[in-house]
């Protein structure tokens, strides 16, 4: 290395970086707001009526939950106040309650374990494999006879293998609930996710793929789990659709939409296409500069042209190799992560998910943990997933943004080239 010009040498060996100037914005959703964003808000604010229920047939709720029936093919689609809200109104929906346990990913972000245990079950975990989403092959052996559901969550906008989760789900007599939190617009084999299982929820937070602030929509074909959670999302929800519901009542909480987030929605939904299209082509481009690059493995999901483009994932030999590939590409200008990185707290690997590890409770009694009908034997320790630690810590993620321009990309692929030669 010592003969080699400054040129050639690595940022992180004290050469040159290849880009000085700040990236732009990392978001989708965010970056996209525009003026269309700020006129509907404020002629929100304007009409004084920010209750959705106030003028239902009018209301930019009821749009923007038709934007997601026409858009999954769902018969229905219920807005609600955020993503968790949503996976807490569909574990309603299809029944999950005490005693209960549902097989969620070891890698989703900390609310799809949180809403399990909100309603009374309890989460068990599975392994993940090289797409970064369950592994289709280790879920039936995680089953019990207190078994109700499977979460399958399509992260960072790659669809889950659904077809053998699906089958698995018939043969076992399961529901499926997708989290959809962090794909929204994805497919799988040219069908929505979210529309795949028994019901789906998204997210529109600030990270996800559009955003109305906060927000969230349970979509589902089934009445009776439309009921069960639209009654969950709303404390008072036999007054706003009088007769209209078959369910006896029960308790629910405050999940409404409200219409300023209904508005920021509905905007956001018109430009949710151009972004997946965007991300799409820009990771597409550096896919293809950088493939074949000695020492890289590409990431391979059941459906890469169902991803919505918003990352590209790329496997080193080890932990270490990873964390130093993706330090030497940040110090070259280059924004990157490697994603289990022991000591830096991620509450999207469950090592570090404290409320599951050290069974947390708010309740007295501890519950839903020391509940009579949960097996009490069952323990989470950090190490249980081995596979899913492993995987995570080879994984180098290149995020992308509508907001990069085609140099972005090109940046990306020679400042990878760079670090592979020279590492
Ligand atoms: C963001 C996220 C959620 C929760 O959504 P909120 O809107 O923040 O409540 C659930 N699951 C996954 C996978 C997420 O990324």
């Amino acid at each position: 290395m010592s003969t080699t010009n400054q040129a050639n040498r690595l940022a992180i060996q004290g050469g040159e970086a290849l880009c000085t100037e700040p990236w732009p914005l990392p978001w989708h959703g965010p970056a996209a707001i525009g003026e269309e964003e700020v006129e509907a808000v404020t002629g929100v604010l304007r009409s004084r009526k920010l209750f959705r229920f106030l003028d239902h047939e009018n209301s930019w709720c009821t749009r923007f939950e038709k934007h997601f029936r026409d858009m999954t093919g769902c018969r229905h689609a219920l807005a609600v106040g955020g993503g968790t809200a949503a996976l807490i109104s569909g574990l309603v929906g299809i029944g999950v309650g005490d005693g209960d346990e549902v097989i969620i990913p070891a890698h989703t972000y900390i609310a799809s374990a949180s809403a399990v245990i909100i309603v009374g079950a309890v989460p068990v975990l599975a392994e993940i494999d090289e797409s970064l989403t369950i592994d289709p092959t280790r879920i039936e052996a995680l089953i019990t006879p207190r078994t109700k559901a499977i979460m399958p969550v399509h992260m960072r906008g790659i669809p889950c293998d659904m077809d053998p989760i699906l089958a698995l789900a018939k043969r076992r007599d399961l529901k499926i609930i997708e989290d959809v939190a962090q794909a929204c617009g994805a497919t799988y084999k040219g069908r929505r996710c979210g529309s795949l299982g028994d019901v789906g929820c998204f997210s529109v937070q600030q990270y996800k793929m559009i955003t109305a602030g906060e927000g969230g929509v349970v979509v589902t074909d089934d009445e009776v789990i439309f009921e069960r959670a639209a009654l969950r999302h709303d404390s008072a929800m036999h007054f706003w659709n009088p007769g209209k519901h078959a369910h006896a009542a029960f308790a629910g909480e405050n999940f409404r939409m409200n219409e300023m987030e209904g508005a920021l929605g509905c905007v956001q939904f018109g430009r949710l296409a151009g972004i997946i299209e965007r991300c799409r082509a820009l990771r597409g481009r550096v896919r293809e500069g950088i493939a074949g690059l000695p020492g890289l493995r590409m990431h391979r999901c059941a459906d890469p042209d169902g991803d919505c483009g918003i990352s590209l994932v790329v496997y080193l030999e080890s932990g270490g190799e990873a964390k130093r590939f993706s330090k030497a590409l940040r110090a070259e200008g280059v924004p990157c992560n490697s994603i289990y990185d022991q000591g830096i707290p991620d509450r999207h690997i469950y090592c570090y998910w404290e409320y599951v590890m050290e069974k947390g409770s708010h309740d007295p009694l501890g519950r839903p943990w020391t509940s009579p009908a949960h097996d009490q034997e069952r323990v989470y320790t950090p190490d249980m997933c081995p596979r899913t630690l492993d995987i995570l810590g080879k994984a180098v993620l290149l995020p992308f943004s509508q907001t990069y321009e085609d140099r972005h990309a090109d940046l990306m692929i020679e400042a990878v080239r760079k670090v592979t030669a020279l590492l």
